[in-house]
């Protein structure tokens, strides 16, 4: 089966201490996971995604703009990857495919499904954050294209550690993923 990796939004708004819409503490803790998580699937040459968030600052059309503060805004540092992991992109660019998405969901509004299936792969790896957002929101709707979905338990966090729970028993009891813990 091949399998592909997707980090999800792990930027300084979304992880660092002062980043715009951090989730703090579980976040930060993710970094050394993710890093060698993400040097594992390129040592062995499977496909890796970064897909990430991209706002437009105030952007009367968009829905979370009534919901969340302004993060993720194009151009800023606050859409850098955060900590180690930036330094894996810079070192190996070229092996990871970086994916602007507006919504949620990283198949939202994206060429990721296309890109997926030309590959043959059908087995989705997810790490990143939010657990109960953008990871749900792509677990979701990698469940409805009939994906094979492996969520890891050390690679995903929320600043709402309720919704962090919930999810985890949503992807494996409803989603019918596998859980590395
Ligand atoms: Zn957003």
């Amino acid at each position: 089966m091949k399998k592909a990796l997707l980090v999800v939004d792990y930027t300084v708004d979304f992880v660092a201490e002062d980043g715009a819409l951090t989730c703090g503490m579980p976040g930060i803790q993710l970094e050394s996971y993710i890093t060698a998580l993400t040097e594992k699937f390129i040592e062995e040459k499977e496909f890796v995604v970064f897909p990430v968030d991209v706002h437009d600052e105030n952007d009367p059309f968009h829905p979370e703009t009534k919901a969340f503060p302004p993060h993720n805004i194009r151009g800023t540092a606050g859409r850098n990857l955060y900590g180690t992991l930036n330094t894996v992109y810079e070192q190996h660019k070229e092996k990871i495919y970086w994916m602007d998405k507006t919504r949620f969901s990283a198949f939202a509004g994206t060429d990721l499904d296309m890109q997926l299936r030309a590959r043959k792969i059908t087995e989705i790896h997810i790490v990143g954050v939010c657990t109960d957002i953008c990871v749900l929101h792509t677990a979701v709707d990698a469940y409805n294209k009939g994906y094979t979905i492996v969520i890891h338990e050390k690679g995903v966090a929320s600043f709402n550690e309720a919704g962090h729970d919930w999810a985890l028993g949503h992807f494996e009891n409803t989603l019918g993923a596998t859980i590395i813990r």
